[in-house]
């Protein structure tokens, strides 16, 4: 993988954050008083850190790509970066494919995969697809091909592969589709400071990050000044083997401190205020995803059951708390309904030795069809506990390097 994993950082523009704000600081001072100072760092991002607000000719395909601007930090980098900083996917691989001719169809949900000419050496598949920003005039559409590369994501790819096989529009899918599903074992803490002089908000989505255990690893993230929406998904982060004494923990919560609780709901700056801690460990764990009646029902399949009570998330939530003055908060389903979120879904159409392992080969061909791929995180056959989005990038380099060029 190591060649691939040079490839995708140069096509990512991945560089390390140069620059720590409130939030990163918070973060190292906790990892200095747990005496780790040295798993602390900055991590590489996808971010044009030239100087902020200049724009340049493109700095990393030599002139192919487009123009960029240097960061500034503002911290919006999750809900769009407004200043073209961001190494989005449109700015380097879309972008150049684009440039070569490739035709991008933008917008739409692809709603079946079907072969034509079954046995046929001139092999063809049709795709139909639908609008999938529109709720009234959903066009739709269809394009014939001689190759298919899935790259919809865990909740896109996987969801389409369980329905053509119930179809039989894809029959001969091994029966593994939605199996070997992974989280990153994550919990997601907000912590909301009382301090007015901080501004969490300031830096990059993520900005830092530290390995408080061997399993673990915690970022300090954040969304830029005005992004309040998650202040009302949020409830005071109690722990507890059962709903009933997370309820009486929260009743205790609302009781002792209702400002705290209540007044996060009417905070205007919110996200200004609040620095996300997400907490990702590699242990293992699997759940299968399968078509329900109105939408994917996941069970577990092996090790323990995912959960958002990992108790050294709150070790490190209540000291990121205690260092910027602050109050932690979970997700109000993590804490009422005991089933943690994740940022990273993986798995569900995983690489294996043959069909009765896995639905693809180990260069990422689907088993049964030919010229047919997945590409994207439904292809993880393991739980790399932090952000995977460089290896999908480095595992789909590799998978496209085995296809011969023109
Ligand atoms: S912090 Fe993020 S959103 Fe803001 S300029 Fe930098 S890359 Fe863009």
């Amino acid at each position: 993988m190591r060649p691939h994993y040079v490839v995708a950082e140069k096509m990512l523009g991945a560089t390390k954050n140069p620059k720590f704000y409130d939030s990163d600081i918070a973060l190292q001072k906790v990892a200095k008083q747990m005496g780790r100072s040295d798993k602390f760092e900055a991590p590489k991002v996808s971010v044009y850190f030239g100087k902020s607000d200049v724009e340049v000719k493109d700095p990393f395909f030599n002139g192919e790509g487009p123009n960029r601007v240097g960061c500034n930090f503002c911290g919006q980098c999750m809900t769009g970066c407004p200043n073209n900083a961001k190494n989005s996917l449109d700015k380097n691989y879309l972008y150049l494919a684009q440039k070569k001719g490739a035709k991008i169809i933008a917008e739409k949900l692809v709603t079946s995969v079907k072969e034509n000419n079954e046995g046929d050496s001139n092999l063809s598949y049709t795709i139909e697809f639908k609008d999938s920003t529109s709720y009234f005039n959903k066009s739709l559409g269809s394009v014939k091909t001689k190759g298919v590369i899935f790259s919809g994501g865990v909740l896109g790819t996987v969801r389409l592969l369980l329905d053509m096989k119930a179809k039989k529009f894809l029959p001969r899918l091994s029966d593994e589709v939605g199996n070997h599903i992974r989280t990153n074992n994550e919990n997601l803490s907000l912590i909301t400071t009382k301090d007015k002089d901080l501004d969490l908000s300031k830096g990059i989505a993520i900005g830092s990050i530290f390995s408080p255990d061997e399993d673990g690893h915690v970022e300090a993230v954040r969304y830029g000044v005005g992004s309040n929406f998650w202040k009302i998904l949020i409830i005071p982060m109690v722990f507890g083997k059962n709903v009933f004494i997370r309820f009486f923990q929260l009743l205790k919560e609302l009781i002792l401190h209702p400002t705290v609780w209540i007044g996060n709901y009417f905070r205007k700056d919110y996200a200004k205020r609040t620095v996300i801690l997400l907490f990702m460990q590699h242990l293992d764990s699997t759940i299968k995803l399968k078509r329900g009646w109105f939408n994917l029902s996941s069970k577990l399949s092996l090790g323990v059951k995912p959960t958002p009570f990992i108790p050294m998330a709150k070790t490190l939530a209540d000291k990121v708390a205690k260092e910027i003055n602050g109050n932690a908060f979970m997700m109000s389903t993590d804490i009422l309904l005991g089933s943690p979120s994740t940022a990273h879904i993986l798995g569900g159409a995983v690489i294996g030795k043959d069909k009765e392992h896995g639905v693809i080969d180990k260069n990422q061909k689907v088993f049964g069809y030919q010229n047919m791929y997945i590409c994207d995180g439904s292809a993880m056959s393991s739980n790399p506990g932090v952000n995977p989005s460089l290896t999908i990038t480095a595992m789909t380099e590799r998978a496209m390097s085995f296809i011969p060029k023109k």
